[in-house]
């Protein structure tokens, strides 16, 4: 039967919480998976979106630049000086040749005016060939009074100071360098280096205010005049190598490599479809450059123009050379792709249920069902528990019955049919007969009462009642049975107790049931004591045996309605498991309480303690 219960605990578990639970966890799994791969869908589409946003937003502002590039050199078609460049972004704007890229600072110097070249020739034959400095320094004078452009005036001023110095006059020199401090950046000689960085070399070279000198160079470095290449490397030989001396430096020879790679630079920008931006740099480049050629508008050429990727780039996005990496931007920039610094695009990724929430929330409905089936299990056990209670009440009720009521018969028919003779056994018979009947009527009466209880039926009949007096009387109704079987009850009271309002069968019946559990449990002992005593303001009657006694365990349960003790000994005693639980059950409605001490082997003390109502006390 046991085994039965089990499977059919086993199948219940099963079908009501594995199964359910295995199939919700699938779900969520799925669930899961699902959402998952709804993020990562998202997050693509949000990130091309994003890609297509910016797309439009780089091709709106480097139209502007190259508008506003292409409207700028339209209004002055020879002055298209880098410096004029209206936006920052710009790097250059620059004419091809050919396969060849003009750069915009490397236009050609203009042509000598005749009287100041034949002056200089002059002035050049006295200085190096005739080594007249005086004739050379005069030379030099007219070729200043007739210098057409500043560059051919910074020239010839170059030219004075440098006779004035050989002929011994380094005072004058040195101012005429000074004011050469001050000559336009486009006077250059045919090397591509501004006569004032001469100037400042010769400065520095005769120790004619060095700081201001340097100061001087170190300004032309941060100033936004376009240095060449040579002018770059001059004055990092005067000032030594900075960060920003480097940068220069990079830049220009950037740009000097794009001019001599120009011929592949166009095949790249026309593969894009011609009007494209492509990026320029090492691959490695933080800062790659976007260039672009536009097709020739009269009376302009067409134009190579360069801008910085950096400054066209809206915040929180970096360009890159590399396509590998990052997100590319398409046709219109081919060979360009997108690097993003904060998260913008990325935020979608996870904008799905976080996993946490899913496995809480799967947690929780597994709890809950786990739960749920823990609490069906035990009412189903409880369930099976009772009804085995209950046919085990019915057979030891029947057989309770059966034994007196054996009794009974047969010592009835050994009398009716007139066997014995003999008064003593005749009436010895009747005893027994009116005992049996006895015990009967108090087995009816504890299931009786009890079925009461369950229904809340149960009425005590409070009044006044001498407690020795029931004493004795339950005493009195088990002399038979107890002479019987031997036993000695020693009925002491210990304490004159006052009138309590009590119940007085309910007592009696109390006092039964611990006397004939005494009996009961005695084993070979034959003493019981019945005792009355008054103890800490209670009215105490003890019952006490020197039986079986029991487990602290057993101690626990033997008030619970229908516990038996489940030990060998006790199971071979017949009982129903009512006595004691009817026995707490009338001490409560007197307002006290049973208490036992027991110890297995040495017997037990029950006590049903009443308590004395104060002014009844006072009375005594
Ligand atoms: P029962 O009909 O089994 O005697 P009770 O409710 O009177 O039912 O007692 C419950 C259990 O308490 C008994 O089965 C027995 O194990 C234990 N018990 C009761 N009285 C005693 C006693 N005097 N000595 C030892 N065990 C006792």
């Amino acid at each position: 039967m046991r085994v039965t219960r089990h499977k059919r605990q086993i199948l219940l578990f099963l079908a009501a919480i594995l199964v359910p639970a295995g199939v919700l966890i699938g779900l969520a799994g799925r669930l899961m998976y699902q959402d998952r791969e709804l993020g990562a869908k998202r997050a693509v589409d949000q990130r091309r979106a994003a890609v297509d946003q910016l797309r439009r937003e780089l091709s709106s502002r480097l139209e502007a630049i190259k508008l506003q590039e292409i409207n700028r050199l339209m209004r002055s078609p020879n002055g298209n000086r880098p410096q004029d460049s209206a936006s920052p972004a710009v790097i250059f704007t620059a004419r091809p040749e050919g396969d060849r890229l003009v750069l915009p600072w490397e236009g050609s110097a203009p042509d000598d005016s005749a009287a100041f070249a034949k002056h200089r020739e002059e002035g050049e034959a006295r200085e190096f060939a005739k080594r007249d400095d005086a004739g050379a320094v005069a030379a030099y004078r007219l070729a200043l009074a007739a210098a057409g452009s500043p560059s051919e005036s910074a020239e010839a001023r170059l030219s004075l100071a440098r006779t004035l110095s050989k002929a011994g006059k380094p005072d004058p020199a040195a101012r005429l360098y000074q004011t050469l401090l001050d000559a336009p950046s486009d006077a250059r000689d045919e090397q591509g280096v501004g006569y004032r960085f001469y100037a400042a070399e010769r400065l520095l070279a005769a120790k004619r205010e060095p700081a201001s000198v340097l100061s001087f160079l170190r300004k032309e470095i941060d100033g936004p005049e376009r240095l060449t290449l040579p002018e770059l490397y001059m004055i990092r030989s005067l000032i030594g190598a900075g960060q920003k001396i480097s940068e220069r430096i990079a830049e220009m020879e950037q740009a000097a490599a794009l001019a001599k790679d120009f011929a592949r630079v166009r095949a790249r920008v026309e593969s894009g479809g011609g009007s494209g931006w492509i990026p320029y740099g090492p691959p490695s480049s933080e800062d790659p450059w976007l260039v672009t050629i536009t097709p020739p508008q009269p009376p302009l050429p067409g134009l190579v123009l360069a801008v910085w990727s950096s400054k066209v780039a809206p915040p929180g996005v970096k360009l890159r050379t590399r396509v590998a990496e990052g997100d590319a931007l398409g046709d219109a920039f081919p060979g360009l792709s997108v690097e993003w610094a904060d998260s913008r695009a990325l935020e979608t990724v996870h904008q799905g249920l976080p996993a946490g929430i899913w496995i809480a929330a799967l947690a929780l409905v597994l709890g809950v069902a786990v739960f749920g089936g823990y609490l069906l299990l035990r009412d189903v056990n409880r369930d099976v528990r009772m009804n085995e209670v209950r046919s085990q009440f019915v057979a030891s009720v029947s057989h309770e019955l059966k034994t007196p009521l054996t009794a009974i018969r047969m010592f009835a028919e050994t009398l009716a049919m007139g066997r014995s003779r003999d008064e003593h056994t005749k009436s010895e018979y009747l005893e027994t007969i009116v005992n049996e009947s006895e015990r009967l009527a108090r087995l009816v009466d504890n299931v009786l009462d009890f079925s009461k209880i369950e229904q809340g039926k149960k009425i005590y009949r409070l009044r006044p009642t001498r407690l020795e007096d029931v004493a004795s009387s339950a005493a009195r109704a088990l002399q038979f049975p107890l002479a019987q079987q031997g036993f000695q009850l020693h009925l002491s009271v210990q304490e004159e107790l006052p009138e309590l309002q009590a119940d007085p069968d309910a007592i009696q019946q109390a006092i039964l049931n611990l006397l004939t559990n005494a009996m009961k449990y005695s084993g070979n002992a034959r003493e019981i004591d019945l005792r009355l005593a008054a103890r800490n303001g209670d009215a105490v009657i003890e019952v006490v045996d020197h039986g079986l006694g029991m487990e602290a365990d057993e101690r626990k349960h033997i008030f619970e309605k229908f516990y038996r003790a489940p030990s060998h000994e006790s199971r071979l005693i017949a009982g129903t498991g009512l006595g004691l639980t009817l026995v707490a059950h009338i001490a409560k409605a007197h307002g006290g309480r049973v208490e036992v001490e027991s110890a297995p082997g040495s017997g037990s003390t029950f006590s049903i303690l009443i308590p004395i109502p104060k002014e009844v006390g006072v009375q005594v």
